[in-house]
């Protein structure tokens, strides 16, 4: 006979008490530095994105590693037990990083010099409610523990995904142009790399927002604030602020493409009437960029040591269909060319 009561606190103590999870929370270094980079106002989306994964790797190690099966009656997770283990522990996830996302947005809005204040998302309950029927649903646990792993990091992700369109929509109805960035993680799968650009308010497909089942592309938000500049140089400054982001984003990887402003606003005047782009208009130095960064991250192939006039360093060239993208051995912008893949210098290296 089972006192399922009794059942139930024991099942809750070993697998997902508060100080179990708190342990866990502690010990880890990446909860530890995004909690510094928020308290040193520079985290952004891509921190909270990754806050999200490890938050939801941890309580998905808690649910499958903890859970005493042999306490379990019948082998089964029964509807009222799954409710009451899982329930509690995702929302809390959702209070953990719904809370820093929602602060991180609020640090971006300061940094545009946006009033508005930042919106925590709402709960997806019905996320919950899913997860809770289909396990429940299972003949034994061990069939539905899949439901644990994968789905438990990707419902926490989400809840990132959720603040971002959330404060974005609001920002929007607002009257602001917030901008919606998605990048593919790795070789994610077709449908991520179609999903892959630069998306300005009210333009932003619905489906920006997805994440499959093991996706960890990226979704991160760029401010738009409707500031008109006639000055050339000072158009330049809202530029300079989403490069930033842009090398934020790319802490983890110190050797990325990086735009340089000054090579970029030489060059760009030119080639931006190579891609049938007018320099003089915001909306379009935006697609410029995204274009760029299109070309270098799905590029076709790489091309190295070209020798380059006016550059003692050789070049590293992206190419993607026709076009290429030039970079010094930094890893920094110098040039676009349209059809670059037919010029001599780039054709004939390596030949
Ligand atoms: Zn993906």
């Amino acid at each position: 006979m089972h006192n399922s009561f009794l059942l139930y606190s024991r099942l809750y103590r070993g697998s997902c008490s508060r100080t179990y999870l708190k342990i866990k929370l502690k010990k880890s270094k990446i909860i530890k530095e995004k909690i510094q980079k928020l308290k040193n106002k520079n985290a952004n989306h891509i921190d909270s994105n990754e806050f999200a994964i490890e938050i939801g790797k941890i309580l998905s190690e808690a649910f499958t590693g903890e859970i005493r099966v042999d306490l379990l009656p019948d082998n089964r997770i029964y509807y009222n037990i799954a409710k009451r283990i899982i329930e509690p522990n995702l929302k809390r996830n959702y209070d953990i990083v719904g809370d820093y996302s929602r602060n991180v947005q609020e640090v971006l809005n300061k940094k545009s010099n946006i009033s508005l204040k930042a919106i925590k998302a709402d709960l997806n309950q019905d996320r919950i409610d899913g997860i809770v029927n289909k396990i429940s649903g299972y003949n034994t646990f061990e069939d539905g523990k899949w439901l644990l792993e994968e789905p438990i990091i990707n419902f926490t992700q989400a809840i990132v995904d959720d603040t971002i369109k959330t404060n974005a929509e609001f920002q929007y109805k607002s009257g602001l142009r917030p901008k919606i960035i998605r990048k593919e993680a790795g070789n994610c799968c077709k449908w991520c790399k179609d999903a892959v650009g630069v998306y300005e308010y009210p333009d932003v497909p619905k489906d920006v927002y997805r994440r499959h089942q093991r996706c960890r592309c990226t979704v991160d938000y760029l401010p738009g604030n409707n500031k008109k500049q006639d000055v050339w140089t000072k158009k330049w400054t809202d530029i300079d602020k989403s490069d930033k982001i842009e090398e934020r984003n790319d802490f983890s990887n110190k050797h990325k493409f990086k735009i340089n402003n000054k090579q970029f606003g030489k060059k760009s005047r030119k080639h931006m009437r190579d891609f049938k782009l007018d320099a003089s208009l915001e909306a379009d130095r935006k697609k410029f960029i995204a274009i760029i960064y299109d070309i270098v991250e799905n590029n076709d192939r790489i091309i190295r040591n070209i020798n380059w006039r006016g550059q003692t360093d050789p070049l590293i060239a992206y190419v993607k269909g026709d076009d290429v993208v030039l970079a010094n051995k930094n890893n920094e912008f110098v040039t676009i060319l349209r059809g670059g893949v037919n010029n001599a210098r780039i054709k004939n290296t390596g030949k």
